[in-house]
Order: C-alpha cells, then structure tokens, then sequence
C-alpha cells in the first residue's frame, strides 16, 4: 500500500460576502483554486516530491489575476508592484525567500531556487533579482502586474490614507489575497510554500510575514507544515507558523487544537484577522480562520476534492 499524501492551498483570507461575490467571480476562483490543487496533487499522486507539488501550486495562483500574487499582486503606495515568497523543506529544513521583487513572474519559484541554489536563505530586492537573473530568469516588466482592479483599489485605498482595504469595491476589497500550499508527500516529507504582494498602498520598502520562515511560512517533518494569510504586522508578532509546530511539537496539541488556539486567540487577541492552512504528519489538512472567508482547496488522504471559500462552509 503506498504511503498518505495529500494537499491544501489558500487564496487569501479577509472579509469575503456572499453580496458581495458576483456568480461569474466567484466561478472563476473556484475553477483557478481546483487547477491549483490539482496541479499540486498530481505531482505528489506520480511520487513527486512536497517541495515540487506546493510550488506548482502556488504557481497557478500566481498566474491568474484572481489572487494577491505574481500576476494579481497589489500596487504599492508608488504604484507598482513588490512581490514576496517562501518555501520550507520539512524533509531537511531548508528553505528560502525573497523579499520586495518588482520583475519576476512567479516569486515562488525564486524562493525555490534560493533554497536549492544559494547559500543563503533569504534574499531582498534588486539582489534576489540579480541571483535571478542569473539563474536565467526573465525580465518581466511592471505592465504584466499592473491590472485595473489593483490600480482602483489603491486609489481608494489612497485616498482614505490606508493600507487595509476599506471600501467595498470589489468582493474581496477587504481580502488579504496572499496564496499558499502545504503537502505531504509520499516518502513522509511535508513542505510549504506562500508568495504575496502585501498590502494595497505599502510605502518604505513594508515586508509582511509571507516571506518570513516562522512568522507566514513553516515545515518541519514529523510535525507540521503551514501557510499563512492575514495582516502579516500581525503574524509576525505571534510568530504564527512556528507557534503551530511549537505546540504540535511540544505540547503534543493535535493540528486543529494547536491552529484553533492561535487564530482564535492569541492573533486575536492582538487584533489580527486572517487564517492559515496546516498539514500534519499524517497528512490530516486543518483550516482556520477568523475571518469571514479565505479562499481554500485540499484533495485529503482519501482523495477527496474539497473548494470552499466562506468559514461557515
Ligand atoms: N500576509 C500578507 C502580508 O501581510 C498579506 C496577505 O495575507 O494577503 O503581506
């Protein structure tokens, strides 16, 4: 009998509406969640590995206009894009991210290469696209990022002199829509993986918990791999990943117990809305949210496809 595998993505967490969701959106997020999912399962379903499935489905998010990612990323304060990514081996606890790049089409992949291909672990601006470069990478102009619903939402955005979203525009105005992934795979190794284009109007080079190992991003093996998605300020200041592996190591919490404590209280606590994705080792899939949606697909142990976007699904 071969080994558990399985996978979950995310789409972003935030407050997200039923009367707010047009039926032709909302078909078109389902259908990209699915793809993506499908991507990442189908790798480990062939005896690829973790690393592989979540970047291939990140990958897919990042392609489509629907998400706070590579081709959907939001606009800086300067009105452009500034894109951050990590991934996490939890087979040997490598990994690697990037922070504020302005000209790659999938900052996924670029974290993945500074795991496998540097000696360091975490690159920022013109230097990580320089080690791009490179690495062969494409130049991709701004103009590939640059949508009409990013530039409307920061210019609400500017002119309430904010950088969490406010106005109701679109559906998921209000909606961190960072991607992510976690899987198992089937040698028993978990990975993680979560690209961003932070929040609407950031100024001064901002830098959230997406690309931060510990804070937006963990996987260790045995234990638990996860990906996070909300206010980064406020991820990074409970160290949200890495408090989930901390209990499900220490206090022997299962998935859910350890997930639920966090998002449900000490983030909340503080103020912080949002969710995250968690796989065990088992390759049990846990959501949590405190947020009225967040974007989420898995395809569990048993091979079951589950697209969800509300937290009352
Ligand atoms: N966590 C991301 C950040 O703060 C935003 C998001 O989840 O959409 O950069």
């Amino acid at each position: 009998m071969s080994q558990p595998f399985s996978i979950a993505i995310h789409g972003g967490a935030g407050t997200i509406l039923r009367e707010n969701m047009s039926e032709d959106l909302k078909q078109s997020i389902l259908a990209d969640l699915e793809k993506s999912v499908q991507a990442g399962h189908h790798i480990l379903a062939n005896g690829g590995t973790a690393v592989d499935a979540v970047v291939a489905a990140v990958k897919v998010m990042e392609d489509s206009p629907n998400f706070n990612a590579g081709h959907g990323a939001v606009l800086t304060h300067k009105e452009m894009v500034e894109m951050d990514a990590s991934v996490m081996d939890g087979s040997n606890s490598n990994a690697g991210a990037i922070a504020g790049v302005r000209h790659i089409k999938n900052p996924v992949e670029l974290a993945r290469d500074v795991m496998l291909h540097s000696d360091h672990v975490f690159l920022m601006g013109e230097g990580a696209e320089e080690f791009a470069f490179q690495h062969d990478y494409a130049f991709t102009e701004q103009d590939y990022f640059f949508t009409d619903r990013r530039y409307e939402q920061l210019l609400a955005m500017k002119k309430q002199g904010h950088v969490a979203l406010s106005e109701a525009k679109y559906p998921d105005d209000r909606k961190h829509g960072t991607v992510g992934a976690v899987a198992l795979d089937q040698h028993g190794n978990l990975a993680a993986a979560t690209s961003t284009g932070g929040i609407t109007n950031k100024k001064f080079g901002r830098i959230g918990d997406s690309p931060i190992i510990g804070a937006g991003t963990v996987a260790e093996n045995n234990n638990v791999a996860v990906s996070c998605t909300g206010m980064g300020e406020f991820f990074i200041r409970k160290m949200v990943a890495g408090d989930v592996a901390a209990r499900m190591k220490y206090l022997k919490e299962d998935v859910a117990t350890a997930c639920e404590t966090i998002i449900q209280g000490d983030l909340k606590t503080i103020g912080g809305e949002g969710g995250l994705i968690a796989i065990d080792a088992q390759g049990k899939i846990h959501f949590a949210m405190n947020s009225s949606g967040m974007y989420r697909a898995a395809i569990d142990c048993d091979g079951q496809l589950s697209v969800k976007i509300y937290s009352d699904e």
